[in-house]
């Protein structure tokens, strides 16, 4: 039930904002989601910003006041990931200068070089993404059977006015030549969600996933065993809906509508 609800799991591009500009209502709901239900925390694909930067990026950009603990990223979850499973590996990585350089702060030697005695090759979003790092990838996959991980399955990332590939994309060049699939660690892994409740004292019952993308945020709430909420301002439509095997425990054109109907849900629960 939308009234009993107590703990909000947002994905920001498209659900929230689009870049820069925070969308009509998103303001309202996350104050009033503090104030009178609960919490609000950000789950995010983008492993190129940290927690900190989020955190910045909100209130330069948003005007809105939160802190580090609220945002679990892809490239948080990656991190741990790796700690618990390479602690100190040597590590092959199509990533961008700052992803690598976070890495390394963490104790990992990281590559982009054919090294075939890397522990694993790990691919995210990476905007200086050159031939070179992925024909050396390609040879790594080929002649090793290191363990071919990824932050996150998006294959697009909406701009304000475009799309330009993600990490996905980047994960389907390598697919498509050489065969191998990777374990995503992002959403719609349930990881995302889990850490959220597990920070909190709530139950998967008290707790909605909210996005704008079926593949990722939605799948991430139904692997969860969570309540989900479609909003139709970024990438889903209903038609994609009605075809699609993630299916939206609720549905809401934008935030500003979701926020109107939760408090209507609320003052009747
Ligand atoms: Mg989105």
């Amino acid at each position: 039930m939308l009234g009993n609800k107590k703990l909000f799991l947002f994905d920001i591009d498209g659900t929230i904002a689009l870049g820069p500009k925070l969308f009509d209502g998103s303001h309202q709901l996350l104050s009033y989601i503090e104030k009178e239900l609960g919490r609000a925390y950000f789950i995010s694909n983008n492993s190129t910003k940290s927690e900190a930067d989020y955190v910045k990026y909100f209130y330069s950009n948003f005007r809105y006041r939160t802190t580090a603990n609220r945002f679990v990223t892809s490239g948080y979850v990656t991190l741990e990931y790796l700690k618990q499973h390479f602690r100190g590996g040597n590590l092959f990585v199509i990533g961008t200068e700052s992803f690598k350089q976070e890495l390394r702060q963490n104790k990992f030697t990281v590559t982009d070089s054919a090294n075939l005695s890397v522990d694993c090759v790990l691919v995210a979003f990476d905007r200086e993404l050159t031939y070179r790092k992925l024909e050396n990838a390609c040879t790594i996959l080929a002649n090793t059977n290191v363990p071919f991980l990824a932050t996150n399955p998006d294959l697009r990332c909406p701009m304000t006015s475009n799309y330009i590939p993600d990490c996905g994309a980047i994960c389907q060049i390598l697919t498509s030549t050489i065969g191998k699939v990777p374990i995503y660690l992002g959403k719609p892994s349930r990881t995302i969600c889990d850490i959220c409740i597990e920070r909190t004292n709530y139950t998967p019952e008290e707790t909605l996933v909210i996005g704008d993308r079926l593949y990722t945020d939605i799948a991430c709430g139904i692997n969860a065993g969570v309540d989900t909420c479609v909003l139709y301002s970024g990438e889903a439509t209903p038609d994609e809906v009605a075809r699609s095997e993630y299916r939206p425990t609720y549905a809401f054109d934008n935030v500003k509508q979701l926020y109107e109907a939760l408090k209507k849900a609320s003052s009747q629960a």
